[in-house]
């Protein structure tokens, strides 16, 4: 295998896709791996973010899983190594965060590493080291409350400082904004004064690209995805990366094109209405499943009669009173397992059946598809809406994946998606 450039690994699966996009546009060949990698890489990657589980997870699990994928990635030789976490910095005060940074830090044999979530473009802005969501502080935003790591202080200094027994340092935004030599100097002093990790400002996107070539020569780097724009151009500037175009490009694949749905957001409520006025449509029932139809066979048998003819949409996405019916009736779990499963033994159904372009909606649904088609690994390509790639599914014979969380993409995504698929 030839030497890789970047190794990352992600906190969680959504992340890991927006941190192989943002690569992808910045001219590396990039594959996302699904869990610690298995056996051997294809040799025309640039880049590799391996997507783990691990945000909310025991930070010893974490830090365990983490360091495994590390290993992986020494292995592969990789030039520089990445850490990537969410923009609102999701974590309790346990962690995970600081855990397995001082644990990948601590194997890697580094003393100082940068964390940076700030993400402009999207509205994470850090100032003073007070992390913004939009016009609000972090703790005044949606994430004071979320369900499994609340964010009631937008100070990350402090809010690293309480998971690591490391020095916490920051480089401000009066440093930042003189760009990547200010950075570089401050980042020696905060070293030198004995800081383990700096916090650094940012609040435009060039001073996510000053940050980035300040860090050329460092090992490890933790941060959200924009923290990672400014890398691709540290190693084109070293000769180690060709032009940015070819990044993108997946091998032209010959094969039918299908929409399964499992997403009930508003978004793809949207997208399905849109789909069934003019292209055909079949509904999965979750109630009719718990009585025991067979409708991944009925699904199958309808689809095989068309696929010739262009895409299908085969869905179980509902309003919300149909599906707080079926959820009343079935159980809320239940009903999601029972659903996931179905769709996810039509994809392999329509893979069989010859389906080689495939857009999935909704998060869950994606996982359970994933999984189903022995799924291990994807090659990013380019992004249909912000953040929905087409990739390529690695295995004997390769497929094209959508893979859309709920509220993502414009009404008619399923047909752009699929205009534009490799
Ligand atoms: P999103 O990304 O929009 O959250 P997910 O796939 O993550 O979508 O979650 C949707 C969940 O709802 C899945 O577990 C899916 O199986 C379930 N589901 C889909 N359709 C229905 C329905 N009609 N009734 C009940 N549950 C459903």
């Amino acid at each position: 295998m030839s030497q890789l450039l970047l190794g990352c690994i992600a906190d969680d699966f959504t992340g890991a896709t927006d941190l192989a996009s943002t690569l992808v546009s910045g001219g590396m060949r990039t594959l996302l791996v699904i869990g610690i990698p298995q056996g051997p890489l294809p040799a025309d990657i640039d880049a590799v973010v391996i997507a783990l589980k691990s945000r909310t997870i025991a930070s010893e699990a974490a830090v365990s899983q983490s360091l495994q994928a590390l290993q992986w990635l020494r292995g592969a030789q990789c030039r520089q190594f990445f850490f990537k976490y969410c923009s609102t910095f999701d974590s309790t005060p346990q962690g995970n965060i600081g855990p397995v940074a001082d644990a990948l830090a601590q194997a890697l044999g580094v003393s100082f590493v940068v964390a940076c979530p700030a993400f402009p473009e999207n509205q994470r802005t850090l100032f003073q080291g007070h992390l913004f969501v939009g016009d609000v502080l972090l703790s005044e935003s949606g994430m004071r409350n979320h369900p499994l790591t609340p964010m009631t202080d937008a100070n990350l200094v402090r809010v690293l400082q309480q998971q690591t027994g490391r020095a916490v340092g920051l480089v401000a935004h009066g440093v930042v904004r003189q760009g990547a030599d200010a950075i570089s100097a401050r980042l020696q002093s905060l070293q030198a004064q004995g800081f383990g990790y700096a916090i650094v400002d940012a609040i435009e996107d060039e001073h996510l690209h000053a940050i980035g070539t300040a860090l050329a020569h460092h090992p490890l780097i933790t941060g959200g995805s924009g923290v990672a724009r400014g890398l691709p151009g540290n190693f084109r500037r070293a000769g180690l990366l060709g032009e940015a175009q070819a990044a993108s490009v997946l091998p032209v694949l010959e094969g039918f094109g299908a929409v399964v749905s499992g997403s009930c957001s508003l978004a793809t409520n949207g997208q399905v209405e849109h789909w069934r006025k003019e292209r055909p449509s079949f509904a999965i029932d979750p109630l009719q499943l718990a009585n025991g139809q067979d409708l991944v066979r009925a699904a199958l048998e309808w689809a095989q009669g068309l696929l010739a003819a262009g895409p299908v949409l085969i869905y179980a996405s509902a309003a919300a009173d149909s599906v707080n019916r079926a959820q009343q009736a079935l159980g809320v779990e239940a009903a999601g397992q029972l659903v996931e499963e179905a769709l996810s033994a039509i994809a392999v159904g329509l893979y069989n059946l010859g389906v080689r372009k495939l857009v999935v909606a909704g998060g869950e649904t994606s996982g359970a598809v994933v999984k189903a088609l022995g799924i291990k690994a994807l090659r990013i390509g380019t992004t249909i809406d912000p953040g929905v790639p087409w990739t390529l599914g690695l295995r004997d014979d390769p497929l094209a994946l959508a893979l859309k969380s709920g509220n993502f993409g414009s009404v008619d995504f399923f047909e752009k998606a699929l205009a534009c698929a490799p």
